[in-house]
């Protein structure tokens, strides 16, 4: 089959991103065809500068255009709360909540034997090294993911605190059924987590 090369390549990569297969990279590479040369173009500008012009934020590793990241920057945030994320698009996620107005501490991995990933041991230190110098930090909360991954990652962060007498208080997000689902279509370890982090009544949950 006689496809032109650059379709090809196109293809190629488009369908490296998540969940985009071989047919979808297809069609992003046909779409971006039949749009004006300018949109090429911005594509290619904002492709590049991405990688260019974003870091990490020196204080929380969160991605930054400078040296810090906005969230850092805006000296309105209640800094007695530090939320620590596996990553940086999880803490975008929960910005775009809008229900947090604390400031956050990326790790920048997550524990998985099988993988043979761990937290790397910088983020550990840089953390420590946090909450020792931003003495108004008075809660910390693990917002891992709800899997097994996030568990242990959550179990390492606490023991890495705790080992190192870090006295803030730490807590973690409850975990419960989605709003708008339904028990029936609730796997198994949503449930066992729904039913850990119950709360009495009286508390308003
Ligand atoms: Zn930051």
């Amino acid at each position: 089959m006689a496809i032109p090369s650059l379709i090809e390549r196109a293809v190629q990569l488009f369908s490296q991103f998540p969940g985009i297969g071989e047919k979808s990279g297809r069609r992003m590479a046909f779409h971006l065809l039949q749009q004006p040369e300018a949109f090429s173009r911005s594509l290619a500008e904002v492709l590049l500068a991405l990688r260019r012009d974003l870091r990490f934020c020196k204080r929380c590793n969160g991605l930054a255009e400078g040296d810090l990241c906005p969230v850092c920057m805006d000296p309105f945030r209640e800094t007695s709360l530090l939320c620590i994320v596996e990553s940086a698009e999880d803490m975008l996620c929960i910005e775009e909540s809008g229900a947090y107005r604390g400031i956050y501490h990326v790790l920048g991995g997550y524990e998985s034997p099988l993988e043979d990933r761990s937290i790397p041991e910088r983020s550990l230190i840089q953390l420590v090294e946090r909450l020792q110098k931003e003495k108004n930090i008075e809660e910390v909360i693990l917002a891992t993911n709800p899997r097994v991954e996030g568990e242990l990652t959550s179990y390492r962060v606490c023991e890495y605190l705790r080992s190192r007498q870090c006295g803030s208080r730490i807590t973690r997000l409850s975990y419960g059924l989605p709003v708008g689902g339904a028990i029936g279509y609730a796997d198994r370890v949503t449930l066992h987590a729904a039913l850990e982090s119950r709360r009495n009544m009286e508390e308003g949950g």
